[in-house]
């Protein structure tokens, strides 16, 4: 491992001179976006969009940890990584501000009770480019220096701030000094980074309200530079989109004045942006980074139908009216996608090179045979068996499946309202049916270290299991959950379930990746699963818990017949694609949010 750099404490370096330097010959020439706005028709923002006027996009976490170095927490990550690769895939001009997080956070299970290490790392690991430092304030130190690395990956300009002891992502609790410091290193120091470059960003996304800082400085600058204050203001709140995940205003963390006058207005040059932001906090001096995303940006999103519209309903701008959120539902990249199948989606004209559905998609799919689904879902799953040898399963020992054996999995973040212990209703029941279909289950997922409740949960689980002779060869739960498991099952599983509490989950992309290489889906009405009426998947609903659960093993049972029956299989997965190939895909997204900025 490379040492901690030292404090860089020379002046800054020239930022202009050595970005041209690293664009030189790549940025040029960019036909392959053209060709993309010509097949979205927007031609019209050939001029807008480019590589001196490029998307800023500021984010807390991306998950991209092989290429990057930095593990997000969950789905918010993923969605930033999968930006990332599909604007290198289009040649969309995109600038990506987030902090290079100092440590990454392992699970370890011993004897079925949790464990969390830490692992240190620095950017020179990753390949990074140095560029030189930032600084921002704080009242008790006048200068934090941070490190500022880049990556330049065709037309996808990632930068990172970086300090030695920056810590891990979403250490500390949503309303901490810490987590502030975080929120202010992206939004301050990531701003300084693109005023330094000369960049003039005309659409500026927050990828949720905690990198509202980014626009913070926008407006301070633009006021800076002379602008009157309202002016500013507008023009902000023009380009501006606030990406929301989270479902309840009243959920979100909350700071309190104090801690803005210590770390938020040392940033800030000019007292009419100061007032402004005073005059946002409540009469107990609170203020949610949600209010204030609300305020700066003209436009916000949900990022499915429903989880749009119950946002228009929960959220509330500074003087409590409701606030309207468009939908623009997450889409996947290609990473997801086992590339046989991706080159079946191409051959048979379902997708265009950039990975938009054709306009006879529908006809397309109906071109997939049963031949060529089995030997897609073989290598599927000789390419899950090869990861797996390389994971560790509750008992610490690589799992391999055998040919023949059919594979449930339930891959998530281990929150209640995910359900993932809902298959564990009646052990008994399970018992029986993976039994008599030769079936496995493989559940990962990591609980949030503070949840007493769900790390107890999993723990009664896998004690359960390992006291059953055949639930302990059938029931596999795969440490350390991260991307390249979530992959290898999206990409070597039979069936996914997917049972959240209807109405909590605000997108959700594990499924998508599931449809996209050809697996059945056991689901509720949920996320962005519901952006298609009436369902075309196994759908689980219910009026309550056990209801739902008793539907969730018939189900089971169900999926298990459609496997072993070819024609029910291919009528079954042609049938999932058609609904949703369109949504899944990440350059229907940008599209979308394209045309959201630009109208
Ligand atoms: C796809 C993915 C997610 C997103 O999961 P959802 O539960 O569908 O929101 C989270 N974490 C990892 C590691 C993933 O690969």
């Amino acid at each position: 491992m490379a040492p901690d750099p030292s404090p860089d404490n020379q002046l800054p370096l020239d930022f202009k001179l050595i970005f041209n330097e690293l664009k030189k010959g790549q940025f040029a020439k960019r036909p392959e976006f053209m060709e993309f706005l010509n097949a979205i028709g927007r031609q019209d923002l050939a001029d807008t969009i480019t590589d001196q006027t490029p998307w800023l996009y500021l984010t807390q976490e991306i998950y991209r940890e092989k290429e990057f170095g930095i593990m997000g927490g969950g789905g918010l990550g993923v969605l930033a990584g999968d930006m990332t690769r599909v604007a290198e895939k289009i040649g969309l001009p995109l600038i990506v501000i987030t902090p290079f997080y100092s440590e990454k956070i392992h699970q370890k299970l011993s004897d079925f009770h949790h464990d969390y290490t830490a692992e240190k790392v620095v950017p020179s690991e990753f390949g990074y480019t140095k560029i030189g430092s930032i600084e921002i304030s704080t009242l008790a130190y006048s200068s934090v220096p941070l490190e500022v690395h880049v990556k330049l990956r065709n037309s996808m300009l990632l930068v990172t701030l970086y300090e030695p002891n920056i810590g891990a992502v979403y250490s500390g609790e949503s309303g901490s000094d810490h987590r502030l410091y975080h929120e202010i290193v992206t939004g301050f120091g990531g701003y300084k980074v693109i005023k330094q470059l000369g960049i003039n960003p005309p659409l500026i996304q927050m990828n949720e309200a905690c990198t509202v800082f980014g626009v913070i400085a926008r407006l301070d600058d633009l006021v800076s530079s002379g602008m009157e204050f309202y002016t500013a203001l507008e023009q902000v709140r023009q380009s501006t989109i606030y990406t929301n995940h989270t479902l309840l205003q009243a959920a979100e963390g909350e700071f309190h004045y104090s801690q803005f006058q210590s770390m938020v207005f040392p940033n800030i040059k000019n007292k009419s942006v100061i007032d402004w932001l005073s005059w946002q906090f409540t009469i107990d001096s609170k203020v949610k980074l949600s209010t204030l995303a609300i305020e700066l940006s003209g436009k916000r999103n949900g990022v499915s139908i429903l989880h749009s519209n119950i946002s228009s309903e929960n959220y509330r701008n500074r003087d409590g009216n409701p606030v309207k959120f468009d939908a623009v539902t997450n889409g996947i990249s290609d990473f997801w996608i086992q590339p046989r199948m991706l080159d079946q989606y191409y051959e048979i004209g379902a997708i265009d090179k950039f990975g938009l559905p054709t306009e006879n998609y529908a006809e397309a799919i109906e071109k997939l045979d049963i031949s060529t689904i089995r030997a897609i879902k073989d290598s599927g799953r000789a390419f899950m068996n090869e990861t797996l040898a390389n994971k560790m399963n509750q008992y610490g020992r690589p799992l391999r499946i055998a040919e023949g054996e059919k594979v449930f999995d339930i891959k998530r973040r281990l929150v209640s309202y995910k359900r993932a212990k809902m298959i564990f209703k009646d052990p008994d029941r399970l018992l029986e049916i993976i039994k008599k279909h030769n079936a496995h289950i493989i559940i990962s997922g990591k609980p949030h270290s503070g949840d007493i409740e769900m790390v107890g949960d999993l723990f009664n689980i896998l004690t359960m299991v390992a006291d059953n002779p055949i639930l302990k060869d059938r029931i596999h739960y795969i440490q350390n959950y991260d991307e390249e498991i979530g992959q290898a099952l999206a990409i070597g599983g039979d069936c996914a379930i997917n049972v959240p509490i209807v109405g909590q989950e605000a997108c959700g992309t594990s499924w998508m990746k599931d449809l996209a290489n050809l697996k059945l889906l056991i689901s509720t009405t949920d996320g962005g699963v519901a952006d298609i009426q009436p369902p075309v998947y196994l759908e689980v609903s219910g009026n309550f818990y056990d209801q739902e659960a008793e539907m969730l093993y018939q189900r089971i049972e169900e999926a298990c017949n459609i496997l072993d029956n070819d024609e029910l299989l291919r009528e079954q997965i042609i049938k999932q694609l058609k609904a949703y190939l369109p949504i899944l895909s990440g350059s229907r997204m940008i599209r979308d949010y394209l045309n959201l900025r630009f109208q």
